[in-house]
Order: structure tokens, then C-alpha cells, then sequence
């Protein structure tokens, strides 16, 4: 690590804040709308009140709920509304989690536990799962030692259940599916997979992370949803955040139980400490208390009337989008999504080259592969821009296919190739630029993301590609001004370390 130092004496305060806004004013305009994912950002009035909310709680800590019962009072009745909303029981149990992730952690945590409780004989357990799932489960499956299979999905993008039913051994304690899954916006049959998962035996975990908050207000508003929740008999957990379309304050997610008993694998004790008799029910000990609170703030005060219209202008400005998308010639939207996520391909230009071009015009959107495509996910912000952008997407398209060697040249690195190829060390970068001659291209290094995006397709196997992320992301784990190690020559061929594009990764997943 290269040197950073607390600064001897501390500084002025007015001082440090000037210096995060002006840091913050170069990162990407969210608050303009320019952002299709990450940010759910439900209006001033709004996150001014749950601002004020979080900062009530901001110094509560929610590991001890009997030192603080206004969290604990907070947090029981958010995992109650969410159950509500997702077609629990007397018999749902729930937990607030940080986030998704932890969330999907925790039931597979637990589904493990659990299914070990009755199964001794499962050592070696298996979770089975369509190729769609976000890679929270991949994580939670890597961070557990679970062996997680990925089954195909059909060309609707669902899951295929044969194949799950295939991929079921008897080492199986665990299969999931979506609702809807992140990168098409389709909900896999779920009713399906629980009659399965039923008949197996097995636990079924849905994640319906970003689909909990919008699902059950556009079926209030007639649209047909089909059953995903706790209603669908088969179904054991499911996670739903709060911080997505509940818009509530980052860090507040639920995951919920069909009952006590699973949920209580979830938990974690230890008494024999010489700190005393240690509980905690999630993977975090000490826990936010203002998130906590911020999430319960915002269910009551948007209530099913404020998430239901939340979700038609949602839903309206994604018809729109959609029929403008549709409307340009190669464009094509990927599968049919169910509610407000998709993505677009392009079967006439190269998709990746428009989202460069986006990017010029500081839109930042997911890049997804198979098939190559930009994603979008729809708040109640982008209500505004979904004209401009639609406006700056025919501009790119047409710009896209203008492109000549000489207007590659002229845009060298502005996005993704630049971010990556500085970030990445010297060899990475010889390797790559090899590739990118050996692909055709007579310049010397590759010029766009676009350009990354084959060259990483042109990679000998997948496991180049994972230690180049490795080797990227231990780069972005160092101060900006960090010069590497070895010299590498890639520091010195783009702009300030600071001025990362928003898009240095490739996705985003929230
Ligand atoms: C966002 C998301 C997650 C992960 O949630 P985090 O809050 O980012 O940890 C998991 N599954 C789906 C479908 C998501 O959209």
C-alpha cells in the first residue's frame, strides 16, 4: 500500500466537506437520472424524510435488541410488512439483513443447516440453480463451501425445470430460482420448482430481492403476476430488499422463512465466550440501527397506495422505453420481462459499442453477456430522462454504425478499456494489446469497450479472465494516486487515477 497518512492534526471540517462534494460532483449523475441501476432515488421530499429518520437511529447499533427496543420493534414489523406483502403465515418468521447478499447468505446458511439436521448422511451438500440467479448465490455457495449447479434456462430466459430435476442428486439440499431474475426481468416458474422441490424433499429459496417490492403493488393494480411468494406451496425462504424498489435507505434487506424452525439454523450462537453468552442472528454483529429504522420510516409512510403508484409509473416508463427500444431498427429486447428490469441487444450492431457511445453521453448502463446486451433497471427518476435517453439511444446506434477506424481512434479509451487497462498490471496489458492485434486491428491498443469485450471473448479460457478481474480489483482496492509496484507502464497511459468512469465494472447485479 502506498503511503496515505492520518493527517497529524485534524482537519477543518467545512474543508473536508468541500472536498467529498467536489469528489462527489465527478462521480456519475444518478441524481440526473443517467443512472440505470445502483441508485433508487425516490424523489427530494422523500429522501429528505428518510434521511432524517436514519439519522434518529444513526448512533442505535441492532445487535442487542434488548438494549434498544425501538429497533427491535422496527425491524419485527418491516420482515411483518414484507411478509404481508409476500403471502406469509402466522407461521413466516423473518430477519433485516444489510442487503441482498446477506440476505441469500443467510437462507442458504440456514437450508444447509437445516436439511444437515435431518440429513447426517448429506456431507458434501449441493444447491441447484438456473445460470440466471444473481451471483449472491454463487458467493454465498463459495463463502459455505456448498458445490452450486447451474442449470440452463430456456428461451424465454426461465428456468428449465428439467433440467433442474436433472441436476437434483442426492446431495441436493437446496434449489432456487428468481422472481424476477436481474439480468432479463423474467420470473422463473416457481410454482413448478416448488411441486419439486416438494417432491424431492429439498429446501426452495426464492429470491425475489428486486421483483418483492414491485410484484405484489402491480398485481394490486391488475396485472398478471403469477404466484412467486410464500403462498406457493414448496417455497421455504425467499429474500426481498428494501433498499431496491422499497427505496428505502441502503443496507436494509429481509429474508424470511416458511417457519421458526428454519430460521433458527440461521442463527448463531456461542456461550462460552469469556465475553459472556454471545447472539446474533445474521452474519453481521454489530448492525446499523439507522438503516433499520430508515426501511420501517419508509414502509409506513409510502404504504401499498404509495408503492402502487410507484410501480405504475415505473411500469409506464418502462412501456415506454421498451416501445422506443423496439422501435429502432436491430434493436430487440431480450425475452419478455415481467415488470420493470430488462435488457437489449442488437442483431445488427455490436451492442456494447452503443453502450460506449451511451457512455460519452454519461448514461451508464450494465453491460451483460450471453447474449451481449445493456440493462436497465426503471425508478420512479427516470420518469424524466426515459425521452432524452430514448433521444441519445437513436443517436448512438446511428453513431455506431458511423464508426470508422478514425472516429475509434479519436475516442481512444474513454470508457471501460481505459479503466481496465490502467487498473490492470503490465503483463495483462501486453497480452491484451497482443490480442487486440492479432484480432485485425492494426492500432496498437484496443481502443473501446467495445474492443475489451472481444478481446476478453478472445481470451484462451475463463480462468485468464477471473485473474484478470483479481488482478483489476486489487488495483481498485489501492489509494488513486498509487503507483504500482512494478512500474507498469499502464499508469501512465490514462487520465488521474480519479477519474475512473462509473462503469469500470463490467455489471453491477443491483
Ligand atoms: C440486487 C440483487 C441481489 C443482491 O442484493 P445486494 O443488495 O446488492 O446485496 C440479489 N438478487 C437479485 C435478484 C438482485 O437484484
Amino acid at each position: 500500500m502506498t503511503q496515505v497518512s492520518l493527517p497529524p492534526l485534524g482537519r477543518d471540517g467545512d474543508e473536508l466537506l468541500a472536498e467529498m462534494k467536489a469528489l462527489r460532483d465527478r462521480d456519475a449523475d444518478w441524481y440526473g437520472g443517467k443512472v440505470w441501476s445502483l441508485v433508487y432515488h425516490p424523489g427530494d421530499e422523500l429522501a429528505a424524510f428518510i434521511k432524517e429518520a436514519h439519522g434518529l437511529f444513526f448512533s442505535h447499533n441492532g445487535l442487542n435488541p434488548t438494549t434498544f427496543p425501538s429497533l427491535r420493534r422496527f425491524e419485527t414489523e418491516v420482515v411483518g410488512m414484507v411478509s404481508e406483502m409476500l403471502r406469509g403465515d402466522e407461521d413466516t418468521a423473518g430477519t433485516m439483513t444489510s442487503g441482498g447478499t446477506e440476505s441469500i447468505l443467510l437462507a442458504v446458511k440456514a437450508s444447509k443447516f437445516y436439511m444437515q439436521a435431518q440429513r447426517p448422511d448429506i456431507t458434501q451438500p449441493e444447491v441447484v440453480s438456473p445460470i440466471s440467479a444473481h451471483p449472491a448465490l454463487d458467493k454465498a455457495c463459495h463463502y459455505l463451501g456448498l458445490k452450486l449447479i447451474h442449470t440452463p434456462v430456456r428461451e424465454d430466459y426461465r428456468a428449465d425445470l428439467d433440467a433442474m430435476r436433472e441436476a437434483i442428486g442426492p446431495n441436493t439440499v437446496l434449489v432456487t430460482a428468481s422472481a424476477p431474475s436481474y439480468p432479463h426481468g423474467v420470473i422463473d416458474p416457481i410454482e413448478a420448482i416448488g411441486a419439486l422441490a416438494q417432491e424431492k424433499g429439498l429446501c426452495f429459496h426464492v429470491d425475489t430481492c428486486i421483483g418483492g417490492f414491485m410484484l405484489p403493488f402491480l398485481r394490486e393494480l391488475g396485472h398478471d403476476i403469477p404466484p412467486f411468494g410464500l403462498e406457493v406451496p414448496g417455497v421455504t425462504s425467499i429474500s426481498c430488499d428494501a433498499h431496491k424498489y422499497g427505496y428505502a435507505a441502503k443496507g436494509a434487506s429481509t429474508v424470511l422463512y416458511r417457519n421458526r424452525e428454519l430460521r433458527r439454523h440461521q442463527f448463531f450462537v456461542y456461550t462460552e465466550w469469556t465475553g459472556g453468552i454471545y447472539a446474533s442472528p445474521s452474519l453481521a454483529g454489530t448492525r446499523p440501527g439507522g438503516s433499520i429504522a430508515a426501511a420501517w420510516a419508509m414502509l409506513n409512510r409510502m404504504g401499498w397506495e404509495g408503492y402502487k403508484d410507484f410501480a405504475r409509473r415505473c411500469l409506464a416508463t418502462t412501456h415506454q422505453l421498451i416501445a422506443g427500444i423496439e422501435a429502432i431498427d436491430g434493436l430487440f429486447i431480450i425475452g419478455q420481462p415481467d415488470m420493470t428490469i430488462f435488457a437489449f441487444g442488437s442483431d445488427r450492431d455490436d451492442i456494447f459499442g452503443i453502450g460506449d457511445e451511451l457512455s460519452q453521453r454519461g448514461w451508464a448502463l450494465d453491460r451483460q453477456q450471453t447474449p451481449p446486451s445493456l440493462h436497465l433497471t426503471v425508478m420512479v427518476h427516470h420518469e424524466q430522462v426515459a425521452g432524452q435517453f430514448l433521444e441519445d439511444l437513436r443517436w448512438a446506434v446511428n453513431q455506431t454504425r458511423r464508426v470508422s477506424p478514425g472516429n475509434l481512434g479519436r475516442k481512444l479509451g474513454v470508457s471501460f478499456t481505459k479503466s481496465l487497462m490502467r487498473n490492470l498490471p503490465d503483463p495483462w496489458v501486453k497480452r491484451l494489446t497482443g490480442l487486440a492485434k492479432k484480432m485485425g486491428g492494426d492500432d496498437v491498443m484496443p481502443k473501446r469497450q467495445a474492443a475489451m469485450y472481444g478481446m476478453m471473448g478472445e481470451l484462451p479460457d475463463r480462468g485468464d479472465l477471473h485473474e484478470m478481474v483479481l488482478d483489476m480489483m486489487d488495483r481498485l482496492q489501492e489509494p488513486v494516486d498509487a503507483q504500482p509496484a512494478n512500474g507498469g507502464a499502464s499508469a501512465s497511459t490514462g487520465p488521474p487515477a480519479d477519474e475512473l468512469p462509473n462503469d469500470v465494472s463490467p455489471a453491477s447485479g443491483a
